[in-house]
């Protein structure tokens, strides 16, 4: 588990995560010691670690909870993981340019490793396209769209906005870049603001798509998407960036379908 920042929408989750721990744990008639109590790793940017490493410990979900900051503190998770954060550039209610992006090294046991980044929140630095570099999957936080102000001056304030998105995409040029943390108030434009994110994409990326819960990205043997109807949830089916057309179900949230699903 990694909190990137301290703001609400990027924390609200972890009480719950530490009450289902405990249940299970419980469930399991697992005590602290046993071989069978479950803890769980938790990476900690300094605003998250002040606020968390005490909570943590004391609830006993996760005995070293571990502090990461940007650019340094690389953490192997597995075998096959590893997890390096990257220096955002975001304030929240206790720091300033604290916050942190990651770069997930996924390792194949042949062939190269496959490199997923998250910028999370962060406003636009020229840092970012370095730190990013070589990422084939790239999730790029948008937050909101700039006014014409913001546009021809320094852009958002906290977040990348749509140039940021664009500026990063365009140096980065991932395979699959997914632009995330659409601003409540673009739920309606957001198949638009896609759209025309597509329209000038980089030569190198092959598909660009909007995060949200339906979207499940598939790793193995090449990136696809995996269609997200009920009836192929249990066994997803892959759909081959090139033949990705997401579409807005009437909840507001993006659709993608297979063949058999789509209309
Ligand atoms: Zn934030
Ligand atoms: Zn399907």
């Amino acid at each position: 588990m990694v909190v990137t920042h301290c703001h609400l929408d990027h924390t609200r989750d972890l009480e719950a995560l530490v009450d289902l721990n405990y249940r299970f744990n419980e469930n399991n008639n697992a005590r602290p010691g046993a071989d069978a109590f479950r803890e769980l790793r938790f990476f900690l940017s300094p605003a998250a670690h002040s606020k968390y490493a005490e909570y943590l410990k004391h609830t006993r979900c996760c005995s070293q909870p571990e502090l990461m900051y940007g650019g340094k503190d690389k953490k192997q998770v597995s075998f096959h993981i590893e997890v390096r954060p990257v220096r955002g550039f975001h304030k929240d209610i206790t720091s300033e340019d604290e916050a942190i992006g990651l770069v997930l090294t996924l390792k194949k046991d042949g062939g190269e490793p496959l490199l997923v980044g998250l910028t999370s929140d962060s406003r636009s630095d020229p840092s970012l396209a370095e730190q990013f570099a070589g990422c084939h999957v790239l999730i790029a936080h948008l937050g909101t769209i700039e006014t014409a102000k913001e546009l021809l001056g320094n852009g958002l304030k906290n977040h990348l906005g749509l140039k940021g998105c664009f500026d990063l995409g365009q140096k980065v040029q991932p395979k699959l870049l997914i632009i995330g943390e659409f601003g409540e108030e673009l739920l309606e434009s957001r198949l638009e603001i896609i759209r025309v994110m597509v329209e000038y994409k980089a030569e190198n990326t092959a598909c660009i798509l909007g995060a949200d819960s339906n979207l499940a990205i598939g790793l193995g043997g090449g990136l696809s998407v995996l269609c997200c109807h009920p009836s192929c949830k249990q066994l997803p089916t892959k759909i081959l960036l090139k033949d990705v057309m997401p579409t807005i179900g009437e909840d507001g949230l993006f659709r993608y379908y297979c063949s058999k699903h789509s209309i």
